[in-house]
């Protein structure tokens, strides 16, 4: 395994870390019923996916 030659400074260590922060999650509004849902996921309403039903989860 690779060993590194020197030692990392508090500074470097914390300026290289200030880009390791989470982002939010992207929650995008339903095309079909305009509930918000998570992007690239089925909607968990209508259950509509890329224009047609994928699920039919809380049919009535
Ligand atoms: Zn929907």
């Amino acid at each position: 395994m690779a060993v590194p030659r020197n030692r990392l400074s508090n500074a470097r260590k914390n300026s290289k870390r200030s880009h390791h922060a989470k982002r939010p999650r992207n929650i995008s509004a339903c095309s079909n019923c305009q509930t918000p849902r998570l992007s690239h996921r089925i909607c968990p309403h209508c259950g509509f996916y890329s224009g047609r039903v994928i699920i039919h989860a809380k049919a009535e």
